[in-house]
């Protein structure tokens, strides 16, 4: 039986103050979205850099809101840097309509995408007057292209998402979405530009050791929605590497990847932060060697099938491994939204 919970925002204000404490600025009036500035973009808008998003997909640091509609999780991954010890939260995994019907007032698609580009104008207002910041990069992010639907939580369990993603693109933004999997039904529904399914073990025994959760046959349904969005939204599967725990079998990762048969591979390091830093140790973090070496044992399993994946690219201060799916018909290195 998959886990079957129900909505309770009852001790949501301790979980909020947490997140806020953090960097996390909720928006609309059920406070069940969030937008938080990262440090790419403050780099970015100085001139220092942009995130390896930047480097692998045409992402300007700067013009990106990173956000999600719902902060709720139905995982408990290990690695997860939210305080899932102050969460007394949980939410079903489920269709559109049964989310909906979960007893939370939602707010519109309109509200959070609005309160979203209203609140990074906000935060990033700072920094207009500092000597330090480009002054073209400060009046490119003040109309942000893109949104990162990824932030915390699962973004699935938004019954609106759909809508969602739709009004970003109303208003001339890209979109990533970021997802476990858990929700294939949502996963058939949604069209952003960019698709990532968040993909933490090779088998089921290390999904539950990872994530604490019972949704592996959810999980390999959203590989094959993965496979059916071929040419219609750009799919990438991303391996979240900890060493000690999920850093085996690369057989059984090139199966899932096969059948999901993405775009692109990232395979990238854990990182030894938030409140993941309560779970794990620092050991768990694996150095940017480590993870190329597993990301080149991935792409030789794959390369021994039929498939035409290969690594194409890397950055090495974010730890990840770009694998490029040759046979998509894309060029090797990808091109940009931009
Ligand atoms: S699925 Fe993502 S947000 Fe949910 S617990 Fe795992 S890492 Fe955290």
């Amino acid at each position: 039986m998959e886990p079957k919970a129900t909505l309770s925002y009852d001790e949501g204000e301790e979980t909020k103050r947490t997140l806020e404490r953090q960097g996390y600025h909720f928006v609309g009036t059920q406070k069940h979205s969030a937008v938080k500035t990262c440090l790419w973009l403050w780099k970015s808008i100085r001139g220092e850099g942009n995130c390896y998003k930047g480097k692998f997909y045409g992402i300007s640091a700067h013009r990106c809101v990173q956000m999600t509609p719902s902060i709720f999780c139905n995982q408990r991954c290990v690695h997860c840097w939210r305080p899932l010890e102050a969460f007394n939260i949980n939410i079903d995994t489920g269709t559109e309509t049964e989310l909906k019907k979960q007893s939370i007032g939602w707010d519109s698609p309109e509200e959070i995408v609005e309160g979203c580009i209203k609140e990074q104008k906000r935060l990033i207002s700072g920094f207009k007057g500092s000597p330090k910041t480009n002054k073209d990069a400060f009046a490119e992010a003040e109309v942000p292209k893109h949104a990162a639907i990824s932030l915390i939580g699962e973004p699935t369990l938004y019954p609106y998402l759909k809508e969602l993603i739709q009004e970003f693109h109303s208003q001339g933004m890209t979109t990533f979405v970021v997802t476990n999997g858990t929700n294939p039904e949502v996963l058939r529904e949604i069209s952003p530009s960019q698709l990532y399914l968040s993909l933490n073990a090779p088998d089921e025994a290390i999904y539950k050791k990872v994530a604490h959760a019972d949704y592996w046959s959810r999980i390999n349904e959203s590989l094959d929605e993965l496979r059916r969005k071929k040419g219609r939204t750009r799919t990438v599967i991303r391996i979240t590497c900890i060493e000690g725990l999920n850093m085996v079998n690369p057989d059984g990762y090139a199966e899932l990847l096969k059948r999901a048969n993405t775009d692109f591979v990232e395979v990238k390091a854990y990182m030894h932060i938030g409140y993941s830093r309560k779970r794990l140790s620092r050991n768990a973090m694996p150095a940017h060697s480590r993870v190329k070496e597993f990301a080149g044992e991935i792409a030789d399993r794959l390369a021994s099938s039929d498939s035409e994946y290969k690594i194409v690219d890397e950055s090495e201060i974010s730890r990840v491994v770009l694998i490029s799916n040759l046979s998509s018909g894309k060029k090797a290195l990808p091109t940009t939204f931009y």
